[in-house]
Formats: structure tokens, sequence, C-alpha cells
């Protein structure tokens, strides 16, 4: 089946065609660990995990390398400000690599909660400091560089084709914005290397033939991704906020070094989480982690089903009510799948109806990631009266492939659970027909208390995870 990106470099929708047959190489911008990823990091990390679900469900062989970046992002994401890690560390009293420690292990425990798939290499911008030194060079033999007084300058005059990415002249992209132009020739020539102002006054420096100083942020993921994928890959992802500076930065300076047109083949990015219309931030607020939802009573893989109710391309506005929307859709998901382990059903799957839904569900994941669609197809096909319990909930675990909504676990955890609340909802109906209310409250308590609420409907009881 043929799989359709929407590419950002051109602006269409493309069919995916890997420079090597099978083979997926996919190169993701990761984390800069001075603070928690917040759930607006994390919608981009779920839709680069949708991605990489989408072409391992299609067969692919996949390489997905992930950057760390632990020094030389900036406070202005542009070349000025303070180096967000040297800044965190001093307020946290800590060393930068202690921040870089922490702060990394966290987001990757959040991953694990999200049921994200981890990347199979990490690198750290700290970690790869040589190549970084080395490509700066080759631009420098190249030509397309200048040295200011506080650092080596990439001159974007030089690329004819600069800012093709974000489809905008050069005037264009940093319209608007305030630059400071130091000795920088044009607003849009971006630092390579920046020197330390005072030697020995920053943690992390280190000496260059250019001297002593530290790489600035976008050289990070050139350097390492080429050396992990060669010099040209098929998929770079990253938010959307990456095309105008970071992204068009990547592939003006890899396109120079290289020689390679195009550098990546495919550029992928998420829209943004909003809250109240505008993108989470730290003063307009929505700014939660994974474990304050936790506190708040949500699951994780609620925030999960959430994400997958937007496409990855579109806004998605977030709230606590919405997102208590998604967990309760997430809690009738997950019940109706035990329904369906325990039903003795007789039914004669129609299999024809069972071979569309799976195609129709193929074909919308295929579709530049429609995952709206393709839980609606999930729903629909719970919801026929023609396909027996048994093949719904195999063709459920074949979607789970791609949705990570860990459907397989299912079975042990909840089961489990559910002997003892099986129990302890007989004993409440028996003393409900008694009329004790008191001992029936009294297990109504017990029953939340272990995150369990019961609801009484014309049916009889039923009991949803909180
Ligand atoms: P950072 O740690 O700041 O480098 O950001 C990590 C990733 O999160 C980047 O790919 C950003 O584009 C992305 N990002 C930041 N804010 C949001 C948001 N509100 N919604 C979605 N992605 C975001
Ligand atoms: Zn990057």
């Amino acid at each position: 089946m043929k799989l359709y990106f929407f590419n950002t470099l051109g602006r269409k929708r493309q069919e995916f065609k890997p420079i090597k047959v099978g083979f997926a190489g996919f190169y993701s911008c990761g984390p800069t660990v001075y603070w928690y990823q917040h759930i607006g990091n994390l919608r981009t990390y779920v839709f680069n995990d949708l991605l990489k679900r989408v072409l391992l469900y299609n067969g692919y062989e996949v390489k997905h390398v992930m950057n760390v970046t632990d020094v030389g992002h900036l406070t202005s994401d542009a070349d000025e400000g303070e180096d967000k890690m040297e800044k965190a560390a001093k307020k946290e009293g800590r060393t930068a690599k202690e921040i870089a420690e922490y702060y990394l292990k966290v987001f990757r425990e959040d991953l694990k909660k999200l049921n994200i798939i981890e990347p199979g290499i990490w690198c750290k911008a700290t970690e790869h400091i040589k190549e970084q030194i080395e490509m700066i060079k080759t631009l420098e033999e190249k030509g397309y560089t200048y040295r200011t007084n506080d650092g080596i300058y990439f001159e974007t005059f030089k690329v004819k084709d600069y800012g093709k990415l974000a489809g905008l002249k050069k005037e264009g992209l940093e319209a608007g914005k305030r630059v400071e132009m130091g000795e920088k020739k044009e607003k849009t020539d971006f630092a390579l290397w920046k020197f330390s102002e005072t030697p020995g006054l920053r943690q992390q420096e280190w000496d260059s033939p250019f001297g002593l100083g530290f790489p600035g942020w976008h050289i990070e993921c050139s350097a390492m991704s080429s050396k992990y994928m060669g010099e040209q890959f098929d998929i770079h992802t990253g938010g959307e906020d990456h095309i105008p500076v970071h992204h068009t930065n990547e592939i003006a300076q890899s396109e120079s070094a290289f020689g390679k047109k195009p550098w990546v083949k495919y550029w992928m990015h998420g829209a943004f989480l909003t809250f109240k219309g505008e993108k989470v931030s730290k003063s307009k607020g929505g700014l939660f982690t994974i474990s304050e939802l936790e506190e708040k009573g949500f699951e994780p893989l609620s925030y999960r089903y959430f994400c997958l109710t937007a496409h990855y391309r579109k806004p998605l506005a977030f709230s606590l009510e919405a997102l208590g929307g998604a967990q309760n859709s997430y809690h009738n998901l997950k019940n109706k799948i035990l329904e369906l382990l325990e039903e003795k059903d007789q039914t004669k799957t129609n299999l024809n109806k069972l071979k569309r839904y799976e195609e129709k569900f193929n074909k919308e994941v295929n579709n530049d990631l429609n995952m709206p669609k393709a839980l609606a197809v999930l729903w629909i096909m719970l919801k026929d009266k023609k396909i027996n319990a048994k093949d719904k909930y195999k063709l459920s675990l074949k979607f789970d492939e791609v949705l990570g909504l860990n459907i397989k676990e299912l079975k042990k955890e909840e089961s489990e659970i559910s002997e003892e609340i099986k129990t302890l909802v007989k004993e409440r109906e028996e003393a409900r027909k008694k009329k004790d209310w008191a001992k029936a409250d009294e297990i109504r308590a017990k029953l939340k208390e272990k995150g369990i609420i019961l609801e009484d409907t014309p049916e009889g009881v039923r009991w949803k995870k909180l």
C-alpha cells in the first residue's frame, strides 16, 4: 500500500519513496534538557512516534535518531541571550551535566508513560563537539563563514535558495522580529560557534581552531544526523516552530557542507498544542507536565488518546475539560476491549467487512497519518454487529500497533483488578437489595479509592477506571 506524507519542503503531499528500498532513516529534533518537557513538547514526540509506528506497520526497517540539546540553545532561539543550560545550572545550583542528566531521565520516563518507542540512537550535543568543529571547518574551507567579535557565523547570502523550507524570502524570515545584529552582515546569518565572553565563566566551553567557546544550536543537528545517517537521509521532523529558523539553518549549512540536494527528502512538522487560543507557554499557561496531569487524576495514555483526536498538522486546543473527554473515551475503549475478552460470541464474522475495515484503517494512517479518522474506523468496527468479539479483538490489537494505546496490556492488568472489583460490585449489589445503604456506600468509597467509579445504568451497575 502506498504511503503519503505532507512534505513541508515544497508544501505538498507526496508518496514516500525512501533512498534505500525498505529502509527509512529519520531524525527528530529532541529536547533541550534544561527543564521538564511540557505536554506541548510531548505532542511533538507523540507525532514522531506515530510516524515511526506507521513506517514499521508498513514493513520498513526504521533507524530513528534523536538529539539531546545540552549546550548552545540560547534563550532567544537565535544568537542572543543566555545559554538555557547555563542559566538553569546557575538557578538550580547544579552542574550543567547534572541538569542535563536529570531532565533527560524524566523525559525518557515520560516517553515510556506515553508508550512512545524510544529512538534507536540518542545523541548529545556535548558528546559531539569534535564532529561539529569538523563541520564548521568544512564550511570555513568552502567559504561560507565569517568571523565577528563574538563568534563564527554562517553567511546566508551565499546560499541562493536560503529559506526554501519556510517558503519565504530572507526578508520575510526575520520580518517583525527584532534581531540583535552585532557585527552580523545579515539578519538571517547565524552563529556556528560562539566565543566564551570571559574564559572560565561558563561551565561548558571547548578549545577549537576558532577560539575557546561552544557550538551554536543548529550545527549539532547537521553534524550528528550525518554521523549516524550519512550525508543524505529520508525524514527530518520537529515542531512547526523550527521551520523558519532552526531547520532553515540546518538545511543551509548541510547542503553547503555536503554539496547534496536535497539534504533531507521529507520534512515533517507537528503543529502546536494551544491553550486558550495561544501556544502553551510559561506566560500563557497550560504548561503541564505529564506528572502534573497524573496528580490531577489523568492517565498518561489519556493524553496520548487526546493527541490522536487531532491531525498532527492541525493545532490542538488543550484544556483539562477536553482532556477529561478524551480520558472518558479512552476508558470506554478499554472497557469495550475488556468486554470483548469476556464475550462468548457466536456471531459469524462477515469477512469482507472485516477486510474493508482493515483497508480503511491502513488507508487513513498511510494518508499523512490521519489518526482521527483511523480512530473512528476502530470505533465503527468495534460497534459492528457483523463482526464477532474475537475478530474485533484481533483487529484492535493490529490497529494498536499504530495507535499505541496499549491494548495488548489490557487483559492481564485489568482482569486482575476486575476479579477483585467484581466481588466488591456484587457485595454492593447485595447490600443494595437488602437496603443496607451504608454498606453500599462504603463499598462505593472503597472502589473509588482503588480508582474505580460505579455507574448505575438501566442495564445494571457498570464500573469505570477513574
Ligand atoms: P525544546 O525542548 O524547546 O527544544 O522543544 C522540544 C520540541 O517541542 C520541539 O520540537 C518544539 O518544536 C516542540 N514544541 C514546543 N512547544 C510546543 C507546543 N506548544 N506544541 C507542540 N510542540 C511544541
Ligand atoms: Zn534540530
